[in-house]
């Protein structure tokens, strides 16, 4: 039975965790959800059943959907995601959308079909409802991957009823990836030539799926009230900031929460040997672990971490530029990343170059990252940009303290310490330059060599900071609610 004030939530995004995951959107995914649902609210999450998923699911519907001129068949399986609300077990419901000819695939992106990929995601979550017999109040859309939702709650389903008071909130988790295609998607859509004009889906000659959302969402948020800001800009706007402006009434920002039961150096078996902020001293024997591990000497110098896909965002170019400075200090450095090969050859370069102080692991590996986060000391997060960052909240949650640049999410977890020793958590600068960088690590390792004292102060802290779901989810209540009666409004 549901509770009368709960609401009825269908969460729609392409990666999830623990079925399938690339960056931060897949713990979101993952994780919101079951913070909503433990707040009494009937939610499940809709994404597509890759491969590689060997999760238990059951039929639970199947139909053909609409793809321009040809029918595509769907089978809908019935997973779930299981978490603890205080000593209670529960579960919410994962809809898998399944198709052989879509999914059936090794990796999960960049295949040259993701344009009709993603349109059928939008398409098979939307016509599986009324046969689980699931009427949300609100579809939860997430990235570029789900936009046409919206369009399509806007234009094709607008006239009936089942689906005209559904209402949509459309987050932001990275502006830089749109979805950028040719205008032949109108067709997969079965939509009209209306709709391809500069006021809707049209993008420099192209069809824009994230425009789609930010165009036809009810409500729109990005994942840090620092990022919601600077998307309004030219210089992080990718383009869509005239449509941003326009919009901004209806543009939120609510900082990402992790789950603190998934993230749990007290409990995570991933991790050597598990501590918390009164066993914080245990937390060592995870770095002498690594290290061991890693091939690295054992001994008590920092180690620096990084846990990242390897792009530009990740302004990864400044730890690269004074690469020979850093490795000149006593230090030891692990990294764990995949992505752009021209990081993944520099990194590994300097690897062969320093064998003794530095390590790096050019792969996705999960239970690595864990192992990471509990064993370093300082983890470096200089972003270019970043919409939220969850590195930054994972390496608190581990007593890891993070060096940021101040940039969207970084900005708005991330306190200085030695400009607020009573708030700090972190060490943060702001000019984007090699230089800067290379200052602000020096005062973390200043503070870890010279004052041992304030840097296991400043862990202790980090191990007692609240970065949960508890108040982000609430955010996205009200979110929803104003979704809600924006949607009764327009009737
Ligand atoms: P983004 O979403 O831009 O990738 P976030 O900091 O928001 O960055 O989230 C990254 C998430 O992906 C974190 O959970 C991080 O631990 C994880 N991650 C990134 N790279 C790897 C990797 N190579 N192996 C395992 N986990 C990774």
């Amino acid at each position: 039975m549901q509770a009368e004030n709960s609401l009825r939530i269908l969460f729609i995004s392409a990666e999830v965790s623990p079925f399938a995951k690339t960056g931060g959107l897949a713990d979101v995914a993952g994780s919101l959800p079951q913070a909503l649902a433990g707040m009494g609210n009937d939610v499940r999450i809709a994404m597509p059943r890759y491969k590689s998923i060997d999760a238990e699911m059951k039929y639970a519907a199947d139909f053909a959907v609409q793809m321009g001129d040809r029918r595509e068949t769907c089978i809908v399986r019935q997973g779930e995601i299981a978490f603890k609300l205080e000593n209670d077990r529960k579960s919410l419901p994962v809809y898998f959308i399944d198709s052989y000819h879509y999914y059936d695939r090794d990796g999960i992106y960049c295949y040259m079909d993701d344009a009709d990929r993603f349109i059928f995601l939008c398409k098979a979550a939307l016509e599986m409802l009324p046969r689980i017999d699931f009427w949300p109040d609100v579809i939860h859309c997430n990235d570029w991957h789900t936009g046409p939702v919206c369009l399509l709650l806007k234009e094709g389903y607008k006239d009936q009823p089942f689906y005209s008071k559904i209402s949509t909130v459309f987050t932001i988790h990275n502006l830089e990836y749109q979805g950028h295609y040719s205008k032949d998607v109108i067709r997969l859509l079965n939509l009209g030539d209306e709709i391809f004009v500069p006021e809707k889906v049209e993008f420099y000659g192209m069809f824009n799926f994230i425009k789609a959302g930010l165009v036809y969402a009810d409500i729109i948020n990005a994942v840090s009230e620092t990022y919601a800001e600077e998307i309004k800009t030219q210089k992080f706007g990718e383009k869509l900031e005239g449509l941003l402006n326009i919009r901004s009434r209806d543009l939120y920002g609510i900082v990402n929460g992790i789950s603190y039961e998934e993230f749990n150096p007290a409990q995570d078996p991933r991790i050597y040997k598990n501590y918390s902020s009164e066993t914080f001293k245990d937390k060592k024997l995870n770095k002498y672990s690594l290290q061991k591990e890693s091939g690295l000497p054992e001994g008590d110098m920092p180690l620096i971490g990084i846990v990242h896909r390897l792009t530009a965002q990740k302004g990864l170019e400044l730890v690269l530029d004074v690469m020979d400075e850093i490795m000149k200090k006593d230090v030891q450095l692990v990294l764990l990343g995949i992505g752009d090969p021209y990081y993944e050859s520099r990194f590994k370069e300097f690897e062969s170059k320093y064998p003794e102080k530095m390590k790096v692991f050019i792969e996705f590996n999960a239970a690595l990252a864990q192992k990471i986060y509990a064993a370093a000391d300082i983890f470096l997060m200089p972003s270019r940009f970043e919409p939220c960052g969850l590195g930054q909240l994972i390496s608190l949650r581990y007593g890891t303290i993070p060096v940021v640049r101040a940039t969207g999410g970084l900005a708005d977890t991330v306190i200085d310490y030695d400009k607020d020793k009573k708030n700090g958590n972190g060490f943060v600068f702001t000019e984007y330059t090699s230089e800067e960088f290379l200052k602000t690590l020096d005062r973390a390792l200043r503070l870890y060599t010279d004052k041992s004292d304030e840097w296991e102060a400043l862990v202790r802290k980090a191990l007692t900071l609240d970065y949960s779901w508890r108040k982000p989810a609430e955010k996205y209540i009200r979110l929803y609610r104003l979704a809600i009666s924006k949607t009764k409004d327009a009737k």
